[in-house]
């Protein structure tokens, strides 16, 4: 199984999760068995109880599971139906830890964020991957959050075991534009892969997300400083309808490049259908 970890940095409410979903509809359309995970870094067991003005309306799947509304894109996106085992919440990490603490499981061991907050969200999503060829696994909110940093490690620590041709890290950046200077400015993405890497993650791609398409001198600035190849800096401008997010996206080469960089076979999508 080859997996793909979208983060996020600068500020939220990017679009990681439409980035996702439109990933995740790339890799079905290339006949790879393919689904998504969603990471909610909040300490809630679910979204049932959280105030719809603060986090929009809560999901439901079919199973019952009360989600965050990025699994409706998900859903719609890859045409399918998601259990709630493909939302892992530092809730439900927590409390599956705390459990099996309380039966003894860990035979005495003093129990800790790292191993055994690690190893939870690893084996919880490992358990969905054994059915797939293609993960991609969205870690909510934003680089440098407390709350994300378990997920985050879990994450690196997949890229060791797995090995790198079979984990990739995408990273959702903001590009501003100021009115004024009337250039894009890509300091907010140097900074944001800066504090990515300190935790030992090198981006594989950038999705750079700005107004209007990524400028040329933006698109270098950003590859050089971030050690990212120009054609994996992926310019992600704002659209009227989000189902367009795929085509642009196919378009930029951000899902060719990763099947590339993961070794899987290379076939044109099958975007007939969208
Ligand atoms: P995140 O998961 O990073 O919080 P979402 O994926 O929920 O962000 O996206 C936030 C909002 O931005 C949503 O309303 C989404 O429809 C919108 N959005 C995402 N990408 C684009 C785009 N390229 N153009 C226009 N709107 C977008």
């Amino acid at each position: 199984t080859k997996f793909i970890f979208v983060t996020g940095g600068v500020v939220s409410g990017l679009g990681k999760g439409i980035t996702s979903a439109s990933l995740g509809m790339l890799m079905k359309a290339r006949g790879f068995r393919t689904t998504n995970i969603k990471i909610d870094p909040y300490l809630n067991y679910d979204a049932g109880t959280m105030n719809p003005y603060q986090h929009g309306e809560v999901f439901v799947l079919d199973d019952g599971g009360e989600v965050d509304l990025d699994l409706g894109n998900y859903e719609r996106f890859l045409d399918t139906s998601l259990s709630f085992d493909h939302n892992i919440t530092t809730g439900k990490v927590y409390s599956a830890v705390i459990e099996k603490e309380r039966k003894g499981e860990y035979l005495g061991a003093t129990v800790q964020v790292i191993p055994h907050i690690t190893n939870e969200i690893k084996e919880r999503i490992r358990r969905i991957a054994r059915d797939y060829d293609v993960v991609i696994v969205e870690i909510g909110g934003t680089v440098g959050d407390i709350e994300g940093m378990p997920f985050l490690e879990a994450a690196r620590q997949m890229q060791l075991e797995e090995g790198r041709e079979n984990v990739a890290f995408v990273h959702v950046t903001y590009v501003p534009k100021l009115k004024v200077v009337g250039e894009q400015k890509t300091k907010p993405t140097q900074h944001s892969v800066k504090e990515l890497r300190s935790l030992g993650i090198q981006p594989d791609a950038i999705v750079a997300r700005s107004e209007e398409p990524l400028e040329e001198s933006a698109r270098r600035k950003i590859s050089l400083f971030t050690n990212v190849p120009e054609e994996a800096v992926i310019s992600a401008y704002d659209v009227e309808d989000t189902y367009e997010v795929p085509l642009m996206l196919e378009k930029e080469g951000l899902a060719r490049y990763l099947v590339r960089r993961l070794g899987l076979p290379e076939r044109e999508p099958d975007l007939e259908k969208w």
